[in-house]
């Protein structure tokens, strides 16, 4: 069997009918990624024993003729900041080498039980900070569509896994973009859902109000399939919401036709690439010609999206990142003299450049005189881009945007400057900081053949319409 391009229904299909095996399409995943992830470098750390073990019970049941679960025998990779029992999980961070979470984050069990394959852990920027894949400390990711330029971070492992069909979905983890830029960068489906939506136990934290974990698929529906498994209120987790869980895989099939369409002006401004812009027109063209009513809207805020998601993210991450000490987890300095001595051993060795950039930045954020200016004025800001996006989806039912203001760039030619690293997230934190749910879709290529996303941000907890307008940019995209 091919696995170029594989979908979720074409597995399930698969295995349930005979076709092929579950450890058979384990077993040419893993072949793919011995011959080619030599280049890529997307996987950290294959779960061999466990896949097969799944896979196995997976032919077991389709050889007894049992109802085979929404997952059945798809392979799946999953971001290495993301627990699974007895494997490594480092977050790209070599403070967490060697650790091994004696327990499964939810989602994991969660896409376990419904027969999915997981296959391994997933490079990604350091502690999930950057928009490269560079801060890893076990290298860079390459992407997959074009090898001198960045997959996108901090999931780019994730997404590049599915665009070289190492895997035919990923997890991967979103605080400020990192699901939909790197998606837009390789070219493949990837979906942030509301805050709260998908529980985070098991996830080692970065910024606890804004990190979320969503899939990478190859196409819409599967994402939507992915989302109906992960999604759900988990009592491990008291920042999941217990509202119940739409029918994300019925709603595709409900027309687009009489939906509202915003396109926010903020983000059509200098900077914006003209190929993504032009790539962003013709997608707001396909969805008129579905039955869309396209109208501008503004989100007046937008420009403060970019300082207050780096004064919070950076203050929740110097907490977050304070358990790193050297006696709980992974590393731990050797010579050192003093307790003390060991701490501050341990942290200098064991993280990278951007992590301490980050710590510093929060701390000074969240220090007695300074909390004021800048924490608390953030969070203010934070309430006014949310009121932004309410009063947009008072008139429309969706947005469409950028997911970033250029394609995907040459690996070195941000790293020297954070601020310009920064400013790759223009578009994709203002979602963030307001919770709402976003998807990046594939929208055609530039001229050099680089993967363009467009980016689908939907209301609080309405994934269902968000999904509906992806999938009819996918469509109008086929039929170009
Ligand atoms: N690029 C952003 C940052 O560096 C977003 C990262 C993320 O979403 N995890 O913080």
């Amino acid at each position: 069997m091919e696995i170029e391009s594989l979908s979720i229904d074409a597995v399930r299909q698969a295995v349930a009918s005979g076709e092929t095996k579950a450890t058979v399409l384990a077993e040419l995943h893993y072949d793919r990624i011995a011959r080619e992830d030599g280049k890529i470098n997307s996987y950290l750390a294959l779960s061999r024993d466990r896949a097969m073990a799944r896979a196995t019970q997976i032919d077991e049941m389709a050889v007894r003729g049992e109802t085979l679960p929404a997952l059945a025998g798809v392979p799946v990779g999953i971001k290495d900041v993301l627990a699974m029992r007895g494997a490594p999980a480092t977050a790209g961070s070599l403070i967490l080498k060697g650790y091994r979470p004696p327990y499964d984050a939810t989602v994991v069990t969660k896409l376990e039980t419904a027969g999915a394959v997981l296959l391994g852990k997933l490079n990604c920027d350091e502690f999930a900070m950057g928009s490269s894949n560079e801060n890893s400390a076990y290298g860079p990711v390459l992407n997959p569509k074009a090898l001198d330029r960045v997959p996108g971070g901090s999931s780019g492992g994730s997404a590049a896994a599915v665009a070289a069909d190492f895997a035919v979905a990923t997890l991967g983890t979103d605080t400020g973009g990192s699901i939909r830029q790197p998606a837009a960068f390789c070219g493949v489906v990837g979906v942030l859902p509301t805050y709260g939506r998908v529980s985070r136990y098991g996830l080692i934290a970065f910024a606890s109000s804004l990190d979320r974990v969503g899939p990478f698929t190859k196409n819409v529906k599967d994402a939507a399939t992915v989302l109906q498994v992960i999604a759900g209120k988990d009592v491990m987790d008291a920042t999941s919401s217990d509202r119940p869980v739409d029918d994300y895989v019925g709603a595709l099939s409900k027309p687009v036709e009489g939906l509202r369409v915003g396109v926010p002006e903020e983000y059509f401004g200098e900077g914006l690439d003209p190929e993504i812009r032009a790539a962003i027109d013709g997608a707001l063209a396909g969805l008129k010609t579905a039955g869309c009513v396209v109208k501008p809207v503004s989100l007046p805020h937008t420009k403060y999206a970019i300082p207050t998601y780096y004064v919070l993210a950076t203050a929740e991450a110097s907490s977050n990142l304070s358990r790193f000490d050297g006696v709980r987890f992974g590393l731990r300095a050797e010579e050192a003299k003093t307790l003390s001595e060991m701490f501050r051993k341990t942290r200098d060795v064991g993280f990278g450049a951007e992590v301490k950039r980050r710590i510093l930045l929060g701390t000074y954020a969240l220090s007695a005189g300074y909390y004021d200016a800048y924490y608390r004025k953030a969070q203010q800001v934070r309430t006014l881009l949310t009121r932004d996006f309410l009063a947009a989806f008072s008139e429309v039912d969706v947005l469409v945007a950028p997911v970033t203001p250029t394609p995907a760039f040459k690996l070195g030619e941000k790293t020297d400057d954070p601020v310009k690293m920064y400013l790759e997230d223009i578009y994709s934190v203002a979602a963030s900081l307001a919770g709402i749910c976003g998807v990046s879709v594939p929208c055609g290529e530039t001229r050099d053949g680089l993967p363009i996303g467009v980016q689908v941000m939907g209301r609080h907890f309405d994934e269902g319409t968000m999904l509906r307008v992806a999938q009819a940019v996918e469509t109008s995209q086929r039929e170009q």
